[in-house]
């Protein structure tokens, strides 16, 4: 296993609207979230993904900041970047999508760079299942770990696309509400019972505030959702998870349940900053040190001794 992951996914503007306030338009995107998240791992990190010529120097200098590879992000003269605009509901677990305005998306051809065309890991965010697809055909190596993340919006029109990307990776990571509407199954542990069969040996269904599921057939790993006093925007939440989650799996070098199970409390301790803030603020100034003390705060949630006579 080399030490490169590849990740496809948005690199966008948001504007977003919380029962706690709302933005402007700031910095968003699936690999947006995914690469900054994955900045604090020792993996050689690339991003593959469409800008417009709107797309601001900063964000770029933010993201070159984060040492993460940008051969792979193209940049349209005289387009528009990826807009996505949200507003959350009061329990923050529920949002609605008020627009969607894919712009350079339409156009997006992906291109893997030769130096990522024999990367060990491939993340593909959330985005058209048909660009998902192309990549993994792009692939010189087969690589060792395809991990995949898609929303309501491709669930709903790209059905079955999404099917054959589906039964292709090998770890599925979803909301609960997604894993219900592509599997009308209600019950999580028969939802995830049901994405086994469609193909991925690894299952891992996220439930907000309330943790994470991870499934590997009958094994099943449950993280809990850290307490937070303040919680401002749950925007990339998911992406922050997946992209620590498949990070630290790069960095370690292995593939296993009980290395899965560790990723996910590294997943949620990620996302667990993204939402203290509104947009990427709060992942971008996270340091390592702060990530390990939050690890160490999962560990002492869930650590209990008990003795049944
Ligand atoms: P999450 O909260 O983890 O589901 O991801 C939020 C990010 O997904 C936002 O920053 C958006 O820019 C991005 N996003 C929203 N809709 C889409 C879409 N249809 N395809 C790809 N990315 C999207």
């Amino acid at each position: 296993m080399n030490n490169k992951l590849l990740v496809l996914g948005t690199i966008a503007y948001d504007a977003i609207e919380t029962p706690f306030g709302k933005t402007g338009k700031i910095l968003g995107g699936c690999a947006t979230y995914i690469g900054l998240a994955a900045s604090h791992f020792k993996t050689q990190c690339g991003l593959l993904s469409i800008i417009g010529s709107d797309f601001e120097t900063q964000h770029l200098d933010l993201l070159k900041s984060k040492k993460l590879d940008l051969e792979g992000v193209e940049q349209l003269e005289g387009e528009k970047t990826f807009f996505w605009s949200g507003k959350y509901h009061n329990d923050l677990n529920t949002r609605t999508t008020i627009d969607t305005q894919l712009n350079v998306l339409t156009k997006f051809k992906p291109k893997v760079p030769e130096d990522f065309k024999d990367a060990s890991v491939v993340l593909l965010g959330n985005l058209d299942p048909n660009l998902q697809l192309e990549v993994l055909s792009q692939m010189t190596q087969k690589p060792d770990l395809v991990v995949m993340d898609t929303m309501n919006f491709w669930i709903e029109s790209y059905r079955e696309k999404l099917d054959e990307l589906i039964a292709k990776v090998d770890v599925i990571s979803i909301n609960d509400e997604e894993a219900r509407q592509i599997t009308q199954k209600h019950s999580l542990v028969e939802a995830a019972k049901e994405l086994h069969a469609m193909g991925p040996q690894y299952v891992v269904i996220k439930k907000g505030e309330h943790g994470a599921l991870l499934f590997n057939g009958d094994d099943i790993f449950c993280a809990p959702g850290l307490p937070l006093e303040e919680v401002f925007d749950p925007t990339g939440a998911g992406d922050s998870f997946i992209g620590g989650f498949t990070a630290y799996l790069v960095q370690r070098g292995k593939i296993t349940f009980d290395d899965m199970k560790t990723a996910v409390i590294v997943g949620s301790a990620l996302a667990s900053f993204t939402v203290q803030e509104f947009g990427t603020k709060a992942l971008e100034k996270m340091t390592f040190v702060q990530l390990a003390q939050r690890i160490q705060a999962f560990k002492s949630l869930t650590e209990f001794e008990i003795e049944i006579t």
